[in-house]
């Protein structure tokens, strides 16, 4: 069997990093990252050594116009593109809603839900008849994140709905679009918010116990994305330990 093209956004780290591992066995790899050039080499050298072929992309989508050029970038280097892990994402320091800027609302829309729609939007015109996109979307769709980021929460919340029409528009074309609802995992992400200890605070208060891994995600991410999910769309899986 031919292996089949993915594009991860946000590969350079945490879930997108081992999505991108877990692949590479069976995937040729285009894989987007921002800022962690270190980040995006070791993870494109680790796949590589898999077999796969792998692109790296750079693209700042806190300004969505970047989303045409990486689109023109991948279509350079890959043929068609079967598989879309819709992953970039941010958070921030935790702020009330009522001490919120126009920036910060604004960056937290352009990268976690306007340049993710304009990806999805893209993927599916190189699609054609055939793929599967996963959204990554977070608990935080579920429970608000009230005193830490209802910004973030809401992005995810759209991001949903998003992935609902998008499924529901493409299904005919044998497009399956579906979201993963992470719960509390252990990746940078936390740090870069300004709460380092926020796994080891909120982990042991999750029902199971204990914060998930990334793989643990990646894993619900490439069995959306698999054919073992054939009959799967416009659904979201939640991998959060039953929180
Ligand atoms: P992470 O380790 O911080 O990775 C985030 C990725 O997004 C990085 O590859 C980063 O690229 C990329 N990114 C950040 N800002 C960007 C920008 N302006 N333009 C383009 N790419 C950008 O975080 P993670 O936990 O793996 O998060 C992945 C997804 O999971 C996010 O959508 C997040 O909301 C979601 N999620 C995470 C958790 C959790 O507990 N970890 C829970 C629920 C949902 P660079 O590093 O190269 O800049």
């Amino acid at each position: 069997m031919p292996r089949k093209t993915m594009l991860i956004t946000g590969a350079s780290s945490g879930i997108g990093a081992a999505t991108a591992r877990l692949a590479a066995s069976d995937h040729d790899l285009a894989l987007h990252f921002n800022a962690n050039w270190d980040g995006i080499e070791e993870v494109a050298a680790e796949c590589r050594a898999q077999g796969a072929r792998v692109t790296t992309h750079r693209a700042d989508l806190a300004d969505p116009d970047c989303v045409p050029v990486l689109f023109e970038e991948f279509d350079a280097e890959h043929g068609r593109l079967d598989a879309l892990v819709n992953n970039a994402g941010v958070v921030d320091e935790a702020a009330r809603v009522a001490d919120f800027t126009p920036d910060r609302v604004a960056r937290m829309v352009a990268i976690n839900l306007t340049s993710p729609m304009l990806v999805a939007g893209a993927a599916v015109r190189r699609m054609g008849e055939g793929g599967a996109i996963v959204n990554v979307s977070s608990a935080a769709a579920k429970h608000g994140s009230a005193g830490q980021y209802v910004d973030y929460a809401a992005t995810k919340g759209g991001l949903e709905v998003f992935s609902k029409g998008l499924a529901q528009e493409v299904a005919a074309q044998g497009i399956r679009v579906n979201a993963v609802r992470p719960g509390i995992i252990a990746t940078p992400i936390h740090g870069k918010g300004g709460q380092p200890d926020r796994v080891d605070r909120l982990g042991p208060t999750v029902p199971m116990g204990r914060e998930g891994s990334a793989e643990e995600v990646a894993r619900a991410i490439l069995w959306l994305l698999s054919d073992h999910a054939s009959y799967v769309t416009d659904t979201v899986l939640d991998v959060s330990g039953g929180r």
